[in-house]
């Protein structure tokens, strides 16, 4: 049987639009070239997602940003229902995002993901900083509302810049 193939091989969940999927919500992809990405691929365990397609969102959509997230973590406080997600028209997104977090979860468990690889800013795969909520551009720290729930749930959550670092949990 091939590594692809093996149940407890542990594998990576990677935002989709990192992969090279044009998924964003303009249409475009952000890909990363990297050997190592490369060799997980030729390993069998990249395991891709977008949560926002999951959830059932379009592509394109409308930009969408966590509002009133007071001074916790953004994600978490959607998680926790004391903050909503918004598009740039007012129309209130929370719910296609919190589904496509568990649909994100369900697939990490599916595929015996152990630690995630997220697009940075992102709403839902923020895992340092997202946006604040105000359109203007300006970010805050925290985690969007998968890379939250992901981490709520024992995957190690790590952003697009620490590709070095997911090999310390693939061991
Ligand atoms: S939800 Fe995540 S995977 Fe999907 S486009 Fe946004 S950053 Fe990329």
């Amino acid at each position: 049987m091939g590594l692809a193939y093996a149940v407890n091989v542990k594998r990576i969940l990677v935002s989709s639009c990192l992969l090279g999927r044009p998924v964003r919500y303009d249409g475009r992809a952000k890909p990363v070239e990297d050997a190592l990405l490369d060799r997980w691929r030729a390993e069998g365990r990249i395991v891709p997602v977008c949560p926002e397609v999951a959830g059932g969102l379009g592509v394109p959509r409308p930009p969408a940003e966590i509002v009133h997230a007071g001074s916790g973590d953004p994600g978490e406080a959607v998680l926790d229902g004391t903050a909503r997600i918004l598009t740039d028209a007012g129309d209130d997104v929370t719910d296609a995002f919190v589904r496509g977090a568990h649909r994100a979860l369900a697939t990490a468990r599916q595929w015996n993901a152990v630690v995630a690889l997220l697009k940075e800013g992102s709403p839902s795969c923020g895992t340092h900083r997202v946006h604040d909520g105000t359109f203007t551009g300006a970010a805050r720290p925290g985690t969007g509302v998968t890379a939250a729930l992901l981490r709520r749930n024992g995957l190690h959550v790590l952003g697009e810049h620490q590709l070095a670092e997911v090999r310390e949990h693939l061991i």
